[in-house]
C-alpha cells in the first residue's frame, strides 16, 4: 500500500482546514475508488505484459501481426512495382529507338527504288507519280 497521504490521513494526522476538509465517509470512497483504480491498472499492466511468441492468439496480437504482415506485403508491392516501371520506360524507349530505325530504313528504300525506277526508264521522273507507282508495286505484290 502506498505511503502517500490522502484526505483521511492529512485529516488523521492534524490537519484541518475549512476550506479543504471533507467528510470522512466522502474520504472513504474517494480512497475506495483510487484502490479501485489501482488494481485496475495493475490488472491491465498485467494482461499487457506477457511471454509473447508467433502463435500468440490474444487479440492485440494476432492485429499486430497482420498489421506486420500487411506492411510487409504493401513494401514489397511497391518495389515490384518501381521495378516493373523501370523495365517500361526500357522497353518504350527501345520502341522509340526501332521505330526511328525503321521510318529511316523505309526512306532509304523509297529513294532506293526511286532511283532504280528512274535508272530502268520509268515514264516519269516526277517524285510523286514514281511514289504512286511504288505503292502500286507494293498493294499488287
Ligand atoms: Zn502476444
Amino acid at each position: 500500500m502506498s505511503e502517500r497521504p490522502t484526505p483521511e490521513t492529512d485529516c488523521e494526522s492534524g490537519f484541518f482546514d475549512m476550506e479543504t476538509a471533507v467528510s470522512a465517509a466522502f474520504a472513504r470512497r474517494l480512497e475506495r475508488e483510487r484502490d479501485e483504480a489501482r488494481e485496475a491498472l495493475e490488472n491491465h499492466t498485467a494482461s499487457t505484459i506477457h511471454s509473447c511468441h508467433d502463435q500468440c492468439q490474444r487479440p492485440m496480437c494476432v492485429l499486430r501481426r497482420e498489421r506486420d504482415k500487411a506492411i510487409k506485403l504493401f513494401e514489397s508491392g511497391k518495389r515490384a512495382c518501381a521495378s516493373l516501371n523501370e523495365a517500361l520506360d526500357k522497353t518504350l524507349h527501345e520502341l522509340r529507338e526501332v521505330r526511328e530505325q525503321n521510318a529511316k530504313l523505309t526512306d532509304i528504300a523509297e529513294r532506293a527504288i526511286i532511283a532504280v525506277a528512274l535508272w530502268a526508264g520509268s515514264r516519269t521522273n516526277s517524285a510523286s507519280e514514281l511514289r504512286a507507282e511504288l505503292e502500286h508495286l507494293k498493294e499488287t505484290k
